[in-house]
């Protein structure tokens, strides 16, 4: 809940220090030196999100059910143990997304098994039965860490994620132990980053088994029956979700790799930016197709990008059939109150027909009439 905003270009030369500033977050503005007016504007809005915030509250401890009685899932994206407590605080259901990688940032060596397991081990107490999805090191491109040698022409499309992983067993096999012996202090599952083939997939599994193989040998241990997802967000994987659905135990979507490699549009770029769009009809298409493939084979489907904290695309999502969120647990209770509000047997032919529409713009207008 810091007001922040990013890539603005030349700030600090056009910003003297000692310069009363405005920072809306929401929109993306600064104001430098701003009018009485305008000062005043912003301090109604400052007293408005603070009442909404304290309504938004209120809802904390209500089941996040619609009104037609299905239960929906909100979960928390986490990137260090301390975030915890404003997982907590917003009462959600598990851990959807543990992103490993900044255990492996702003140091030099690599986190040995114990440091590992001791993190992975105190998140999975402090859920208690409640889920928690760890990802494994999705290493490269917009998050280097010690584990990143080289970088690449194109770091996007380079040795990255589970590609790295698979390219250094021995760093990979570290920290799959580290999650398995951490696995029987609360509900563990692994999320493998980035797929792009079925090979990849099975190569992964076979280390998982190798792991858990070294583990019994020296009598540790573990959940023998953790359950292993994958990230969807290569494109030729969400095309292909109904063959990676057989093989998984669960999907999640990762919406923001899924933009940046279906539109080729560099997520780390700003002057590319503008065309970074999440309601280009194929993405849509993409997580309605994964969505029914999860379906079909009886696999949980969640999303754990940005747009799974968007309060504009909850119905959207609900109508598309998804019943699990991850998300920056500030967002949590602001999407609660969409579900609370929605009847997802009512969004299911208004979804269809925004998934039909050529053109963002048609598909915005859309979502507008559905969020009326
Ligand atoms: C994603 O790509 O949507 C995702 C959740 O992973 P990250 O943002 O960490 O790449
Ligand atoms: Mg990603």
């Amino acid at each position: 809940n810091i007001p922040s905003i990013v890539a603005l270009q030349n700030a600090r030369t056009l910003i003297k220090n000692n310069e009363k500033i405005i920072v809306d977050g929401n929109q993306g503005i600064v104001i430098v030196n701003p009018s009485k007016d305008i000062l005043e504007d912003y301090e109604v809005r400052q007293n408005i999100w603070g009442i909404e915030q304290q309504k938004l509250s209120k809802i904390k401890n209500i089941q996040c059910k619609t009104i037609n009685n299905e239960k929906i899932e909100l979960l928390a994206n986490i990137e260090v143990p301390g975030d915890i407590e404003s997982v907590k605080n917003n009462k959600a259901a598990g851990i959807g997304l543990f992103r490993t990688e900044f255990l492996f940032m702003n140091r030099k060596d690599l986190p040995n098994e114990d440091e590992q397991f001791e993190i992975y081990k105190s998140v999975a107490r402090s859920m208690k039965e409640k889920t928690v999805v760890i990802r494994t090191l999705d290493s490269g491109a917009d998050k280097l860490t010690s584990a990143d040698t080289t970088i690449s022409a194109n770091p996007a499309l380079g040795l990255r994620a589970i590609r790295l992983c698979l390219s250094e067993p021995q760093l990979f096999n570290i920290q799959l132990r580290a999650i398995l012996r951490a696995s029987r202090f609360g509900k563990i599952k692994i999320l493998i980053p980035m797929l792009s083939s079925l090979t990849e997939l099975r190569q992964t599994k076979l280390l998982i088994e190798r792991a858990k193989k070294s583990l019994m040998n020296e009598k540790i241990l573990f959940n023998k029956n953790i359950m292993v997802g994958g990230m969807i967000e290569v494109p030729a994987v969400a095309i292909n979700a109904e063959i990676f659905a057989q093989e998984l135990d669960f999907l999640s979507i990762g919406t923001n790799d899924l933009v940046q490699y279906t539109l080729a549009i560099d997520r780390t770029d700003d002057r590319v930016s503008h065309l970074y769009n999440s309601l280009h009809p194929a993405i849509l298409k993409l997580i309605n197709i994964t969505i029914k493939a999860g379906r079909k084979y009886k696999k949980e489907v969640s999303i754990c990008g940005e747009m799974a904290g968007d309060t504009k695309l909850t119905r959207l999502l609900l109508g598309m059939g998804l019943r699990y969120f991850s998300m920056h647990p500030s967002r949590i209770l602001s999407v609660k109150k969409q579900v609370l509000n929605s009847n997802t047997q009512k969004l299911v032919s208004s979804s269809a027909k925004i998934l039909k529409a050529k053109e963002s713009e048609n598909i915005r207008t859309l979502i507008q009439k559905l969020n009326q």
